[in-house]
């Protein structure tokens, strides 16, 4: 079974965590724990593919390292990334906070660098769907932008920070969107996934990727 270690990361130089917002991320990380263990989020990403619109041949994961997604499902479980060398089936996540403006009219929820293990995540994100949606909402969001992030960690990327078609299907984009796709579907009893509910969710936020 694969763990997820969430340590909050907090100094004097930044805004720190409210209480809610704590909650918040520890509640996205157990569920990300749990798709990650399941059958589903590994079919999902030893299957993933998809095909252009022009030409027959299918494509699997955009900017994917020469990994093949058997190998792809590996890294994401195991726990060894570009900071952490023990195979221990331990996803170690140390989360710290930033703030910068997020509304309605969308934002960033996260970021990291290529050279730091901190997933950064956006106070004003959180904020924002914790006052303006159920839990069965933001959850899935949170959990994906934390697997999105951590993907870096294992040395994937993708092109500039716009959540563009091409990006979609790189492995930080396309494994955080699994994630989101598998929570909203176990939390589906609670909220109603309407089309129009998913379209305006997924306009909101892009998730950042700053080169140092
Ligand atoms: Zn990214």
């Amino acid at each position: 079974m694969t763990r997820i270690q969430l340590n909050f990361k907090e100094d004097e130089e930044h805004p720190s965590f409210s209480e809610q917002e704590k909650s918040a991320i520890e509640a996205a990380a157990k569920d990300l724990q749990r798709v990650v263990n399941s059958e589903a989020f590994r079919l999902g990403v030893v299957r993933y593919s998809f095909k252009p619109k022009v030409g027959r041949r299918k494509y699997y994961f955009r900017m994917n390292k020469g990994k093949s997604r058997q190998e792809i499902y590996k890294m994401l479980i195991t726990g060894q990334d570009n900071y952490e060398t023990k195979r221990d089936y331990t996803l170690n996540f140390l989360v710290k906070p930033f703030e910068r403006k997020f509304d309605a009219q969308g934002g960033t929820a996260g970021f990291t660098r290529p050279d730091t293990q901190f997933i950064f995540l956006n106070k004003a994100y959180l904020t924002y769907y914790i006052h303006n949606y159920p839990s069965a909402v933001y959850l899935p969001s949170f959990a994906g932008t934390l697997l999105h992030e951590y993907c870096h960690n294992l040395g994937f990327s993708h092109r500039g920070n716009r959540s563009s078609a091409y990006n979609q299907k790189t492995v930080p984009y396309a494994v955080g969107n699994l994630v989101v796709k598998l929570l909203r579907e176990i939390q589906e009893e609670e909220f109603e996934f309407t089309e129009e509910v998913v379209a305006n969710l997924e306009e909101k936020f892009s998730l950042e990727r700053f080169c140092a």
